[in-house]
């Protein structure tokens, strides 16, 4: 059933260095909508989306005609060459979905999540000439250099990388669930870990040496862990007060993934600047470092650029996909959905103590799984994971014992709910 499958991960395994981690073993070959099929043929719902970078499933038939029509015209230019009208078309869009002041904002494209991190971290230091960066504790950010540097999340992305990008200070994040505190309510939890940033700036970190503060308004690869609701407001002001600019990483809960088109709208809060990707790109590799007009007119030429970012054809896929989600009112379907998975883990946990933790927003939703006395439960996460993949259903995890619930943002509640059930059961049998 799996044969031809199994020769590709042979294959695979001789020419590629295992450093490539893989949460599944299957050989995906194709994609329709919400489906994934493998190299044997079997299909598989997809909960994953590519880690957030389909946001209207697979090869979207608008998607691919927007494909095929730019490469027609040209594959690639380099904005280094010149001018090209998809870059600017879309940049346009992108920028007319921005919260606030950002929407008289400016951007430019890059290619990687992580390019965008380093970009926005470079634009910052260069725009404040200051030299320190405040990240949290179980933070992800990317694992080129400087994003490795700000990243938090585990000791892997870091080991044996002394010497990365200077000037970085790990702060705790609200993780209320597991207070790194101690505390048991979101308040408390929130209060003690902006006091802990007042501690930094008072006895470490020089108000006026901040460059930044980098977060991510729903931690991602850390848990999927939303932090409580006036924490964001905290940090603006923190950054208002110290003069440092803060950086919302929405590389992963952006363009619509949460309900709403950034993250940080659900608190609230206007950053100075966004590092966007994976979902903007509609497919496609592509990312971008947004951020208020003035900050970006700052930016003097040449200080940044890029080869390859802001590809005309990602600049059309990008634009297609969110032309989709705009005119479909997807995100309409992201909260009803969202909603409806998490209710429904919510009703299962009273039965199954396993389910420790329900919490997200939109189409990003995390379930933490525990053992008996609230230790996280990784081996049972293994287990459901497993499960999972055998009975049809392609699903990652966030941090060591979270199900990570990042579903094609047009997936239909039907849809939704035949995986939940597969979850539900995988967890009922091996907890
Ligand atoms: N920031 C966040 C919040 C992410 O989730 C990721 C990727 N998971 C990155 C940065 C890095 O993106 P990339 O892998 O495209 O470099």
């Amino acid at each position: 059933m799996f044969r031809k499958s199994e020769k590709i991960i042979e294959k695979t395994h001789g020419v590629v260095s295992p450093v490539i981690y893989r949460y599944t073993k299957v050989v995906i070959e194709s994609g329709q909508g919400s489906y994934l099929f493998d190299a044997d043929g079997n299909r598989y719902l997809d909960f994953a989306s590519g880690i957030c970078t389909c946001p209207i499933g697979h090869s979207h038939p608008a998607v691919v005609e927007a494909i095929n029509g730019q490469s027609q015209k040209i594959l690639h230019v380099c904005d280094h060459v010149g001018y090209y009208e998809p870059y600017t078309d879309y940049m346009d869009d992108v920028i007319s979905i921005l919260p606030g002041e950002l929407s008289n904002g400016k951007g430019i494209f890059l290619n990687s999540g992580s390019e965008a991190v380093e970009g926005a971290l470079k634009l910052a230091r260069y725009v404040t000439r200051r030299p320190y960066v405040l990240s949290f504790v179980g933070s992800f950010h990317g694992r080129t250099m400087g994003a490795a540097a700000v990243t938090g999340s585990t000791i892997t992305y870091r080991k044996g990388l002394s010497g990365l990008f200077p000037g970085v200070f790990h702060v705790p994040y609200p993780y209320c669930y597991r207070c790194p505190f101690g505390h048991e309510g979101p308040e408390e939890s929130e209060m003690a870990c902006l006091r802990y940033i007042d501690l930094v700036l008072e006895k470490i970190v020089a108000p006026d040496d901040l460059a930044a503060i980098i977060f991510e308004p729903i931690s991602g690869e850390g848990g999927y862990v939303v932090p409580p609701p006036g924490f964001m407001k905290g940090l603006r002001e923190i950054c208002d007060r110290t003069g440092a600019l803060l950086i919302a990483d929405e590389v992963q809960s952006g363009i619509g993934r949460t309900g709403k088109w950034f993250g940080c709208e659900h608190f609230g809060v206007v950053p100075d600047i966004i590092a966007m990707a994976k979902a903007i790109g509609g497919g496609l590799p592509l990312s971008a470092v947004v951020g208020k007009k003035e900050i970006m007119d700052k930016w003097d030429p040449s200080t940044h650029g890029t080869t390859f970012g802001g590809n005309p054809i990602s600049c059309a896929a990008g634009k297609a996909t969110l032309e989709i989600l705009r005119v479909e009112k997807i995100l309409e379907n992201v909260e009803k959905v969202g909603n409806s998975i998490q209710e429904k883990f919510k009703s299962s946990a009273a039965s199954l103590r396993a389910i420790g933790d329900v919490r997200g927003k939109g189409l990003m939703v995390g379930v933490e799984l525990v053992g008996p006395d609230r230790e996280p439960g990784t081996e049972l996460l293994s287990k459901v994971l497993a499960f999972a993949g055998q009975n049809g259903l392609i699903i990652t995890k966030c941090g060591p014992n979270v199900l990570r619930i990042a579903p094609p943002l047009n997936i239909t509640r039907e849809q939704a709910e035949m995986g939940v059930d597969i979850l539900l059961t995988g967890i009922e049998r091996f907890s």
